[in-house]
Order: structure tokens, then sequence, then C-alpha cells
């Protein structure tokens, strides 16, 4: 009696997921407007604040993360920035109370990366173009589309009627593509639960383990003068190749060594990216300084600030190799991401409800994934104890130019996600309501 009870609830919130699927387009396309880049994050969280107030009727809370008591937690990542006006959104499920379901934490990142070089894409990064089957922007791969999925799983569960048997929180959090303090201070501020789902869009695939990631900032000095007497100078920018070949010969090091478990089948984990380069600013003056920065992976197990020493040592005994750079050593800096890698135990309760949610939706088993990045499910298994996996829709080019989800694949992943919260909380039936 009671499963056909679940099921006919199950089939109004399908239905409801049909119903509003326009709104999800238009919901998915407005926060795609959005510049939610590093600093500028405030009006989206605006606006999802708004959002899961009128229209989610959740309780919000927007706060700004406490960095001072954050810095203390040894998953903080060191920023170069302030967070004034740069809020956290987390909006409670009235309709969840504490019953016999398990609670649940859906969580998103809004802030998204660069969209330049803007004029070599074919669609305008900020405004979410339909076409095809397709919806190109920056951050619609990652991870507004993912956001759009949960935010539109349980509109339909609310529009239903539908009252959970325990509670959910919904959350938009900032710098996840640059530190993961946004979900740090919301777990610092107690919104834990007993499990959380991030839905990172890696293909409808479910994240078995993620590696590590740090950064780091080197600054090569040189000698600057005018070209006349560039016999007499010494150029950073040609220095600082030094650095980059030490960089790749990190890189092809640390993927000659026995890989992790989770990563055997993988052909490169480990990738060393330089992701920044500035220097000089006169074609006819030889530089004085140039500073490149990068990222580099990790497996899961080993301490970042290992890593870091690790990188640090590597790069001096290069620089030792060349005569300038042994008498005038590059500065070696790191900031953002400390972030540790995280291997998960796919045999707990959040897989095999996943796993039936996916099947239910799709017809399809699930696909278990490694990924060669962070994402911010770090830090709710290895710091608070909470099962926690990333699990979202196909799409491609994210980071990169023209960037897109599919949007059947958003619509099939929104639909697991409705179902998943049904089996995860619960459904509130009409003899307990009277009980609460
Ligand atoms: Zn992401």
């Amino acid at each position: 009696m009671k499963n056909t009870v679940h099921e006919s609830l199950q089939a109004a919130v399908s239905k409801q997921i049909d119903l509003l699927w326009e709104d999800e387009l238009a919901f998915l396309k407005k926060i795609t407007s959005y510049r939610s880049t590093l600093g500028n994050e405030a009006a989206l969280q605006n606006f999802m604040a708004d959002y899961f107030q009128r229209v989610l009727g959740l309780e919000v809370d927007s706060f700004v993360p406490d960095i001072k008591s954050l810095s203390k937690h040894q998953a903080f990542s060191v920023p170069e920035w302030p967070y004034d006006g740069r809020p956290v959104v987390v909006g409670t499920a009235l309709n969840g109370k504490v019953g016999n379901g398990k609670s649940l934490i859906l969580q998103g990142h809004i802030d998204v990366v660069s969209a330049e070089p803007v004029a070599s894409w074919d669609y305008p990064p900020f405004e979410g173009t339909i076409e095809g089957n397709r919806m190109y922007g920056r951050g619609v791969q990652d991870m507004k589309s993912g956001v759009a999925a949960f935010v539109f799983a349980y509109r339909a569960i609310m529009e239903a009627g539908i009252e959970l048997d325990a509670p959910l929180t919904l959350q938009s959090v900032i710098e996840e593509e640059c530190t993961g303090n946004g979900a740090l201070a919301a777990l610092e501020k107690g919104y834990t639960a007993d499990a959380a789902l991030i839905p990172e869009p890696f293909g409808q695939k479910v994240v078995k383990a993620q590696v590590g990631v740090i950064w780091t900032r080197i600054t090569v000095k040189g000698v600057g003068a005018h070209t006349e007497r560039a016999h007499q100078s010494v150029n950073a920018i040609e220095k600082s190749m030094v650095i980059l070949n030490a960089l790749k010969s990190y890189q092809s090091h640390v993927n000659s060594q026995p890989k992790h478990d989770d990563f055997k089948g993988h052909p490169h984990p480990l990738n060393v990216n330089i992701g920044k380069i500035h220097s000089g600013d006169w074609p006819s003056s030889v530089p004085s300084e140039c500073v490149m920065e990068a990222r580099v992976g990790f497996y899961p197990g080993q301490d970042p600030q290992d890593i870091k020493d690790q990188v640090k040592a590597w790069l001096l005994e290069k620089a030792c190799e060349d005569d300038w750079l042994k008498e005038h050593p590059p500065e070696i800096l790191f900031y953002g991401f400390h972030a540790e890698g995280v291997a998960l135990d796919d045999t707990t309760s959040l897989f095999h409800e996943l796993e039936k949610s996916h099947e239910a939706v799709s017809g399809k088993p699930l696909e278990r994934t490694e990924i060669t990045c962070t994402t911010d499910i770090r830090h709710y298994n290895l710091h608070y104890g909470i099962p926690a996996t990333c699990y979202g829709p196909v799409g491609g080019n994210m980071h990169g130019i023209n960037e897109w989800v599919d949007l059947d694949s958003l619509k099939e992943v929104t639909a697991v996600y409705a179902d998943f919260i049904l089996r995860w909380c619960g459904i509130r039936t009409g003899d307990e309501r009277g009980h609460s």
C-alpha cells in the first residue's frame, strides 16, 4: 500500500517536472546571464536568495564567510581577496520536518571562470543561447545547470504538495573554482546533514574519487634594460622558461610513479597546468620580472602541504642548473587551493540510493568516474563525516570556449534529483503529518 502511495507521488512529481520545463530553461538562462566570476557573485547570490525565499518558500540564510574563524580550519585555502558583499546562500525547506527519513544537502557553486577570449566564442557567453539540444554559455555546464536541476527537483516536489520526512537544505555557494571556502563556511556555520549531493557535470556518472589541488605563484627576476644593452641584461621571460620546463618535468615525474588505486585506469591522472604568465610591457625593453601561476594535482591521501614542499624543492633544484637562477632563485608562493584529494567508499547508502534513482529514471546502470580535478565534496567527506558525491548532467568545453550543456540530460538529472530526494528524505504521508 505504502509503495503505491509513493509511486503515485513520484508520478505527480514527474508530471510537475514536465510542466515546469520551460521555467527551468528560463531559470538556467537567467542565472547564466550573471557574470558571476570571482568577486562578482553578489548580484547572482541576491537573485538566488530571493528565488529560494519567494518561489521555493525556503527559510533563507545569506551570510558572508567569516574568514578569521575559517582560517583556523585545516581545509582552509588562503585567499588574496576580501569577502565583503559576497554571500553564501542557504535555503532550508520548511516542508521537510524531522521524521523517519535522512537529512540532505543539495549544493552548487555559482562562481564561474572567465569567458576570455570572448571574441573566440560562437555564442555570447553570458546569455545562455539554446541551439538544438544544447544551451551554450559560460557556466552552463560548470555548474549552473546542476543548480537548476536541484532547484527544479525541489520545486516539482513542492508544487506536487509533498511534505518530506527529513530536513533538506539547498545551498548556492561561492569560490568552488579557487578555494572551496564557500562550502566550508556553510559547514562551519552548522549546516550539516546525513548526506550531500553536488550536481557537478560529469556526464551523469557518479564521482568515486577526485585528486587534490594546490596553486602556486613563481616570480623570476631578471635585469631589465633597453634592448641596446641586451647583452648586459637578463631577460626574465627567457629565464622563466627554466621554471616552465621544471613544472613540466615535475608533471612527468609524478605521473611516472605508481598510481593511486582509484586512478589505475587513467592514462594521465596528475596534471600540472601553467595557467597564467605575466611579464614585460614593451617590445624594446628587456623584462625585469616574470610571474607565472600554476595548478598542481596530486593523489588522495597526500597532504597538500607536503606537495607544496615537494614542488618548491623540485623547482629550486632545477633552478640551480641555471647559472643566473642559482644566484637569484625564484620566489615560490602558494595561495588559493589547498585542497586534499578524496577517495570515496562507494558501498554507502548514498551511492545505493543514487544508483536506484539513476536507474529508475534513465533505465541504465550508474557508472562511476574518477575525476582529475577537485570539487567541494572533499570537505563533507574528509572533515565532517558526511558522505558526499557529485552527480550531474552531460556537457562539454568546461572552462573553455563554447561551453555547453545537454538539455535532455539536464531534464533527466532533474528527475533523478527529485527521485533521490523522495527516497532519501522520505515522504510524510497523511497519518504521519498528524503526529509531528
Ligand atoms: Zn564546478
